[in-house]
């Protein structure tokens, strides 16, 4: 087997320019990765922008393959989508952040929202509340501390939104729409579904200062989620003059490299737990 392994490796590698890695190569490989401890997450703080205070982390996923080292996300999460691991690599995600969270919790650190990405699959999956109630209560981690950062893509199919969306509601977890913006925006859905809290996709912030457009579409986002009355976050802020110009615009939390990149617990724990102290 590992032979065969060998040979559709150095069958591939021609293809391989470094940066896209074949996807045969790592299918195969996500397989072992769950098992094998080679996941890890890592954890990106929300920052009060009138207080500089923390007030939540998000949970991003790490895959440190034991050939290829590091591979982003965005490159491995699709495979797993499409084999079906993304439903156990997804619990297994919600687990450990909450496991952290509860840690976290207990040396005194917070009260933090843990923000955890759905995938499309875990979106659609049939007893979704139903296992994030047991994982919370394993942890030990009070349902109001857990956000799930849903995409718009997700609301297209409305009725299956409504009746998973009021399932995680009824558990008392809270609902963040993802990359806002980005996608197929309906302002339907926002009439309709429990959601809590709109995140402004980051392609919006990067030009803000000098694109009017932008800079109109993240006011006029700010308004609409202030009427009607769902908290709003900018992501990928990455200078003090967009800092800046979302708090003039009354968008109060924030996330972005200006702050920090995602960290690992002990990184976290090491640069941050005086702004956490409760
Ligand atoms: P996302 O949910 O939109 O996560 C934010 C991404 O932006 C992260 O990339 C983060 O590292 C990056 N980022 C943070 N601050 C800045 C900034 O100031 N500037 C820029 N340019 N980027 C910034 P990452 O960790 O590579 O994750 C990429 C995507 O992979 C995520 O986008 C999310 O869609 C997906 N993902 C990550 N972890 C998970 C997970 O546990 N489950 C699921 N379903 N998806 C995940
Ligand atoms: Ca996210
Ligand atoms: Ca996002
Ligand atoms: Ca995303």
């Amino acid at each position: 087997e590992a032979k065969q392994k060998k040979s559709l490796k150095q069958f591939f590698q021609p293809f391989m320019d470094g940066k896209a890695l074949n996807r045969l190569v790592l299918e195969n490989d996500l397989f072992e990765a769950l098992q094998q401890n080679q996941l890890s997450l890592v954890y990106q703080p929300q920052v009060n922008l009138i207080t500089g205070r923390i007030e939540g982390l998000e949970a991003l996923l790490r895959w440190r393959h034991p050939q290829h080292g590091w591979i982003p996300p965005d490159q491995f999460i699709p495979i797993a989508e499409d084999t079906g691991l993304m439903i156990p690599i997804g619990e297994w995600v919600l687990r450990s952040a909450c496991q952290q969270a509860k840690l976290w919790q207990e040396s005194g650190l917070g009260p933090l929202d843990i923000a955890v990405n759905l995938s499309t699959r875990q979106f659609y999956a049939q007893n979704l509340a139903e296992t994030i109630g047991e994982i919370l209560e394993e942890a030990g981690v009070h349902p109001a501390n857990l956000e799930l950062e849903i995409t718009e893509s997700m609301m297209m199919n409305v009725e299956h939104a409504q009746t998973t969306l009021q399932a995680l509601k009824k558990l008392g977890c809270k609902i963040a729409i993802d990359d806002f913006g980005k996608g197929y925006s309906s302002l339907y859905y926002l009439r309709h579904l429990p959601i809590d809290r709109l995140k402004i996709d980051r392609s919006f912030i990067r030009d803000l200062e000098h694109n009017h457009r932008d800079d109109t579409i993240v006011s006029t986002i700010i308004s609409m989620a202030e009427h009607l009355q769902l908290e709003v976050i900018a992501e990928g802020v990455e200078t003090i003059q967009q800092s800046e110009a979302l708090r003039r615009k009354q968008c109060y939390r924030a996330q972005g490299y200006l702050f920090s990149p995602p960290l690992t617990p002990e990184l976290f724990v090491q640069q941050f737990s005086r702004l956490m102290i409760s």
